[in-house]
């Protein structure tokens, strides 16, 4: 078995829900560092592809590796074990998301959210975390809202909350599945800025987005996918002024 060079490397990965093939041979590699954009028309398998390279959805063919790791299988020798539910669990602690809707604890301050998971899942000493969790809120923009609960907050305040909370376990890459769609377009571009910092800072991200000009700003690669399949991907400059494939060329008309 060869090591896998990238940080997400998918081989003509599959997925069915009741029959209905949803994925249907996806492949794209994702090197440390890249920040891939991936765009496609709603129903194409974004999320579904995200779900599966953060183990909330089992593949049914191909294969999937992060971090050189087959998702959802441990290698012992030439055998392979699928994994258990608490192994599944300590692999997903590896890779941050962020979703379109917030997903924040409503009965939790800013400071407790960002808090929560390295306190109760990594046992880190609550004084450490605590700092560390200010130190993230100071990162998006939020040290005046240490105390501030969800519902007192912006969409783009929790959204920024939610970036901390999923950094607070040091991921080695973040997935973000529309993170400003459900946001009122005044506060899209201060989450954006935080993506962009982060983008800035070297972290390996895959971004499901309709943000055009984010992506060709701030992607290294923007792959398009379309029913079930990503049909070309690229360096944006490339993509968005000479899309190859009919497909994408008509996507970008409609979306641009
Ligand atoms: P996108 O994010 O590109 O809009 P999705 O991955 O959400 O696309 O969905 C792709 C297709 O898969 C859709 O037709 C959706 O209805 C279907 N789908 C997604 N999740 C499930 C599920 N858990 N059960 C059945 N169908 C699903
Ligand atoms: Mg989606």
């Amino acid at each position: 078995m060869t090591a896998e060079v990238g940080v997400v490397e998918a081989h003509q990965v599959r997925k069915s829900f009741s029959g209905v093939e949803i994925l249907k041979g996806v492949d794209l590699t994702i090197g440390k560092g890249d920040v891939v954009c991936l765009i496609g028309p709603s129903g194409s398998g974004k999320s579904t592809f995200l779900r599966c390279i953060n183990h909330l959805e089992k593949i049914d063919g191909g294969a999937l590796y992060v971090d050189g790791e087959m998702v959802g299988y441990r290698r012992e020798g030439d055998r392979l074990y699928e994994l258990k539910e608490a192994e599944i669990a300590l692999k997903r602690r590896q890779i941050g998301m962020v979703f379109q809707r917030f997903n924040l604890f409503g009965h939790m301050t800013a400071l407790e959210n960002v808090m929560e998971a390295p306190v109760t899942v990594k046992k880190i000493p609550r004084a450490q975390a605590k700092m560390e969790a200010k130190a993230l809120l100071d990162r998006v923009g939020l040290s005046h809202r240490y105390h501030a609960y969800p519902s007192s907050l912006s969409g783009g305040q929790q959204q920024r909350v939610a970036i901390a909370r999923a950094l607070a376990m040091k991921p080695t890459l973040m997935l973000f599945d529309e993170p400003t769609s459900a946001l009122d377009p005044e506060l899209v571009g201060e989450v954006l800025d935080v993506m962009r910092v982060l983008a800035r800072e070297g972290m390996t991200m895959v971004i499901v987005t309709h943000e055009m000009s984010f992506a060709r700003d701030v992607a290294s690669k923007v792959a398009f996918m379309d029913n079930g399949a990503i049909v070309e991907s690229g360096a944006p400059q490339a993509m968005f002024s000479a899309p190859s494939h009919p497909r994408t060329r008509d996507f970008l008309t409609r979306i641009l």
